[in-house]
């Protein structure tokens, strides 16, 4: 294997040479916007193992108490009142540049949209919207946080009565096959995958980066901790991401131009 490049220049300077970039983006990329890294260190999961049976689908289901504490822990979410950083408005950059092949993103946040990204492959799923379990009706998750902030602790389906819940991806479930297919056709059809924010252990969103490596394409990574992947990298930064992305896709992360949509509820 080549030297690995550890230096920010001669990183961009790979990337300067590259148009069709895949981008997968994890909890890092947002934690500069105050939503906190689950699984990290200083994670809530790390911190109380309980809090993951809130996104444990078999729990949710079946214990009333489950959801009414998910609707809370919705109700009081920082990704509320979070805005896009620079690293969520560089990747914008790289799009309008006409670089990005796709951005592929395992968090439920809506950062990479409020940023103005376009076509977001959401993996997991997302946290803006909610779902029924046992019809089609879907929503914003807004409306039902309104009825929970009114006094009902587990809001049901309007059309159904049936369980309502997030449109992300619980433990237990499968993922949606048709954003992963597509998520892997961009691994497989990019000439640069850059990892960012993501320490690459849950999968199938870090299998994307070997998939893109047998392809053919060389992968950077941009994380402030050591990742499964590293040894295939052809670049690793540790740095915090919001710092220096922008500087690595050659791009200005212009903070003006977001997107007009409202992501935030009414304050209670
Ligand atoms: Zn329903």
């Amino acid at each position: 294997m080549a030297r690995q490049l550890r230096t920010l220049t001669s990183a961009a300077a790979l990337c300067a040479t590259r148009s069709r970039i895949t981008v997968l983006t994890g909890a890092g990329i947002s934690t500069a916007s105050g939503i906190p890294d689950y699984r990290g260190p200083d994670g809530v999961w790390t911190k109380d193992p309980k809090a993951e049976r809130i996104s444990t689908l078999d729990w949710y289901l079946h214990d009333a108490e489950v959801r009414a504490l998910s609707w809370q822990s919705y109700l009081h979410s920082p990704a509320w009142g979070a805005r896009p950083n620079a690293a969520h408005l560089a990747v914008t950059g790289l799009q309008r540049a006409g670089r990005l092949r796709a951005c592929v993103t395992s968090n439920i946040d809506g950062l990479h949209t409020d940023a103005g990204t376009t076509g977001v492959l959401e993996v997991h799923g997302s946290g803006r919207r909610w779902r029924c379990q046992d019809c089609p009706a879907t929503g914003d998750m807004r409306e039902l946080l309104d009825r929970v902030r009114a006094g009902d602790p587990d809001p049901r389906c309007p059309d159904c009565g049936g369980i309502a819940r997030a449109a992300t991806i619980l433990f237990g479930e499968l993922l949606d096959s048709r954003v992963i297919e597509a998520a892997a056709d961009a691994a497989q059809d990019c000439d640069l995958f850059v990892a960012v924010g993501t320490s690459l252990t849950v999968h199938p969103a870090a299998g994307l980066l070997p998939l893109a490596f047998r392809s053919g394409a060389p992968a950077v990574i941009v994380n402030e901790q050591e990742t499964a992947y590293d040894d295939l990298a052809a670049a690793v930064i540790r740095e915090p991401v919001a710092d220096v992305l922008a500087t690595l896709l050659g791009v200005v992360a212009d903070p003006s131009p977001v997107s007009g949509r409202a992501a935030r509820p009414p304050q209670p």
